[in-house]
């Protein structure tokens, strides 16, 4: 259980009832009045070396932005919702290219505002319209906090149409399985080899536990999505990806395989990631290469085209193997 080490606020949560409940939940730790959650001076001015530690303290805010982007992944729309940032700390997490070391777990307590233009965006709309609600932060461990998303899937029933869809690494789930989601909650599973969960993904869940509530979900009617992602080409990629491919095809159940389809996503690193994994995480392993690696816009790598092509070819194969009849929606 996330026990935060200090409460960064700002004033006017207390006018949301979910402000009100998470300040009575902390009463005991230590709070700090801020005047806006994007800009908290005494956290721009850490070291990057504090990185690990800075994740430990929690951020409660009011959304002031609530921007629709388009998108033409999994879904129509990437929403800001309840939530930026994380406790975890991924080295490769994409949230370091926004929030640099203030990738720290923000919540923000207007979910009534949030939820109600979703809905109405849905209902207004002559298709059935998905909306990613978790682009920015990790939805199920944000739950284990709020509740947020418990919430979010009980109230979105008043919408007539619409999808929510929403990826995680995390396996806290049984609060969501007992609850009527009306078949429309799509929860897409990130999942990577057990070596790289552990060596990458520090604060995550394991493959074990993320398989189990992934069945766990399927079983409770959700649909499913499995995210191989980010695929990182470590020297015996071969070998980690093949067996992770296999585990899934074992260990996941009917349910699940009868519908899931799946998302591959390559590493993209930077020097922002480079500069914060060295100081902060100085003992783990390096995930840049130069042999492996080309430059990819403005201090952004990605692996090399020849070897970007192998490994892709590698994987397809793999998963024509184990997954024939189900669809990999994209391979970026
Ligand atoms: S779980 Fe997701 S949001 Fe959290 S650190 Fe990892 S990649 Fe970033």
């Amino acid at each position: 259980m996330f026990i935060p080490k200090t409460i960064y606020f700002e004033k006017n949560i207390l006018d949301y009832q979910l402000g009100k409940e998470l300040m009575n939940k902390y009463k005991d730790i230590p709070k700090i009045e801020i005047e806006n959650h994007n800009n908290i001076e005494e956290m721009r001015n850490k070291e990057n070396k504090e990185f690990p530690y800075m994740k430990r303290n929690l951020i409660i805010g009011v959304r002031k932005t609530h921007n629709f982007v388009k998108n033409h992944k999994t879904s129509d729309y990437l929403v800001p919702y309840t939530s930026s940032g994380c406790t975890a700390s991924c080295m490769y997490c994409y949230l370091v290219c926004n929030y640099n070391k203030c990738a720290y777990l923000r919540l923000f307590v207007n979910r009534e505002e949030m939820l109600d233009k979703i809905i109405r965006t849905a209902d207004k709309s002559n298709e059935e319209l998905t909306f990613e609600i978790g682009s920015n932060s990790d939805l199920i461990l944000e739950n284990s906090i709020t509740n947020n998303l418990k919430w979010t899937i009980e109230n979105f029933k008043k919408s007539q149409k619409g999808f929510l869809t929403f990826p995680t690494k995390f396996d806290m789930v049984d609060d969501l399985l007992n609850i009527d989601h009306n078949g429309r909650i799509i929860i897409r599973m990130s999942v990577n080899p057990d070596e790289i969960i552990r060596k990458v993904e520090f604060g995550t869940s394991s493959l074990y536990n993320r398989i189990q509530a992934i069945n766990k979900l399927a079983d409770a009617g959700y649909k499913i999505g499995i995210l191989i992602a980010p695929v990182i080409l470590l020297d015996n990629w071969k070998t980690l990806y093949s067996e992770l491919i296999e585990k899934l095809s074992i260990e996941l159940n009917n349910n699940v395989k009868k519908q899931v389809f799946f998302e591959i996503i390559f590493m993209t690193y930077s020097f922002i990631h480079r500069k914060i994994n060295e100081e902060a995480f100085p003992n783990a392993i390096n995930l840049f290469s130069a042999d492996k690696m080309r430059g990819r816009g403005k201090g952004k790598y990605m692996y090399k085209d020849d070897l970007r092509k192998e490994s892709e070819v590698f994987l397809r194969d793999k998963m024509k193997k184990y997954f024939p009849n189900n669809k990999i929606e994209y391979i970026v």
